[in-house]
């Protein structure tokens, strides 16, 4: 990380359901002491537009299960040093997993057609197109540091980013930093 600088934090959501990133809003004060020593670069949190062309650590919530999540863990990975694969859902792929053994056109049917009253039609334009699997983080690029859990604690990610941001090596089962 610059020395100059303050190291740069973004979070991405993928396919996910939010909630390891309000796990992440639960460090309570604790998230001041993250973002004094960090500049948040791009989040849903807040309201930047595009990915920088260079962000130290990155946290990924969310499987990928679309063509937009694939574009954009790609683009994650090419300009990010520490990319974290943030909650089961970007390990294991876990609750978006679960429409593996179906399908996507059983999935689509389901959604689109046979819970709808009015007008049921599945969508060609806007909406991303399915990849037959919702897939974790690290079949798909490279990944640093798996951070379990649904979601992982407050105090996980605390202390996590702790550890990245004073240079520490974070002790987590899994990490690439371990090997
Ligand atoms: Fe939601 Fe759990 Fe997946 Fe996080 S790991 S996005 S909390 S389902």
């Amino acid at each position: 990380m610059s020395e100059s600088k303050k190291p740069t934090v973004a979070t991405v959501w993928l396919d996910g359901c939010s909630g390891c990133h309000m796990s992440l809003l639960d460090m309570d004060e604790r998230i001041l002491d993250i973002f004094t020593r960090s500049d948040l670069v791009y989040s849903p949190l807040v309201d930047f537009k595009d990915y920088p062309d260079e962000v130290d650590v990155c946290l990924v919530e969310g499987a990928v299960s679309n063509e937009d999540d694939l574009a954009k863990v790609k683009k994650v990975r090419e300009h990010t040093k520490t990319l974290i694969a943030f909650g089961d859902c970007a390990v294991t792929s876990n609750v978006p997993g679960m429409r593996n053994p179906m399908g996507t056109e059983a999935v689509l049917e389901r959604a689109y057609h046979e819970n709808v009253t009015i007008n049921p039609m599945t969508p060609t334009q806007v909406i991303p197109q399915l990849l037959p699997m919702a897939k974790p983080v690290h079949t798909v690029v490279d990944v640093d540091v798996f951070l379990p859990g649904c979601p992982p604690s407050a105090d996980l990610i605390y202390t996590m980013l702790d550890d990245l941001l004073s240079g520490r090596v974070p002790e987590v089962v899994g990490s690439r930093f371990g090997r």
